[in-house]
């Protein structure tokens, strides 16, 4: 018996494509036959990003915390392509720091809206497209963070929006068990990418990494093979499930 994790004939959207995971995302998921539509705000960086990958990748502006936007960004995965989106990657996400005490209302607003509401808008968007469409092998991958389970001083509103993405995946894999679609969440260690790059330079940020049991960041391709299984017509009995991909740096 052998398993593929082959994703040709699949039709990809990943969000917060212009940079870091995302843009890995975009990368592999074309790289193993996926057409890919690549969502952020920064058109000029996802078109440098579609260029380098060919025909099989289309740019897509969007913000993930407006609906309007989400809308057109599938309507225009759609244009690109011909076909519905049926493997979604909601990825996009911003670091959202600040101590409780200090963080002013819009930065806790901001910060939940775009990692919380916009997985939400992202995934329900693309379910409804893949369940009129009739898709039968639907794909759906929110990317949360181990702050979800591990409190962190200075993350509370990071931490409380990432513990939603994981909940929302498991009470949207109830709610579309019987519609065609796994949707499930990997929950990353600390990588370095623009997300947390300037921190892991001061001196806390590499006392933290010299705390971390193996004393290191985790690579991006650590989560390559995780992803691609999720994705994968091999996922099929997978659904609700986070998977805490973080080199042992919560042990
Ligand atoms: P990154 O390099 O800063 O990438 C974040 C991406 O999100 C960018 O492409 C950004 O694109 C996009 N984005 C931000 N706000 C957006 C919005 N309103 N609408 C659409 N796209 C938006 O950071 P990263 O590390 O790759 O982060 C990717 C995801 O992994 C995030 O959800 C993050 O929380 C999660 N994560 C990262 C780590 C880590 O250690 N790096 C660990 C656990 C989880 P634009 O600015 O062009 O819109």
């Amino acid at each position: 018996m052998s398993f593929s994790f082959e994703l040709t004939g699949r039709t990809a959207l990943v969000t917060g494509a212009s940079s870091g995971l995302g843009e890995r995302f975009g990368r592999i998921l074309a790289a193993s036959g996926a057409k890919v539509a690549l969502a952020a705000r920064r058109a000029d960086r996802l078109e440098a990003l579609a260029d380098r990958i060919g025909a099989n990748a289309a740019a897509i502006q969007m913000d993930v915390a407006r609906e309007a936007d989400v809308i057109a960004g599938y309507d225009a995965a759609e244009a690109a392509f011909g076909t519905v989106v049926d493997t979604v990657i909601a990825n996009a996400g911003i670091d959202g720091a600040g101590l409780a005490t200090e963080m002013p209302e819009d930065a806790i607003e901001h910060t939940l809206n775009v990692n919380l509401k916009g997985a939400i808008l992202t995934a329900r968007e693309g379910a409804k497209r893949m369940m009129a469409a009739g898709v039968t092998k639907g794909r759906i991958v929110l990317i949360a963070s181990i702050t979800a389970f591990e409190p962190s001083p200075g993350l509370v509103a990071y931490s409380a929006s990432k513990a939603g993405v994981v909940q929302a995946a498991r009470s949207l894999a109830r709610e579309w068990a019987r519609k065609g679609i796994c949707i499930n969440t990997i929950s990353p260690g600390y990588i370095r990418t623009a997300i947390n790059d300037a921190w892991f330079d001061t001196d806390p940020g590499k006392a933290q990494v010299a705390r971390f049991p193996r004393k290191r960041l985790m690579g991006q391709e650590g989560l390559d093979a995780m992803l691609l299984f999720l994705c994968s017509d091999a996922s099929e009995f997978v659904t609700g499930a986070d998977f805490v991909l973080d080199d042992g740096q919560t042990l």
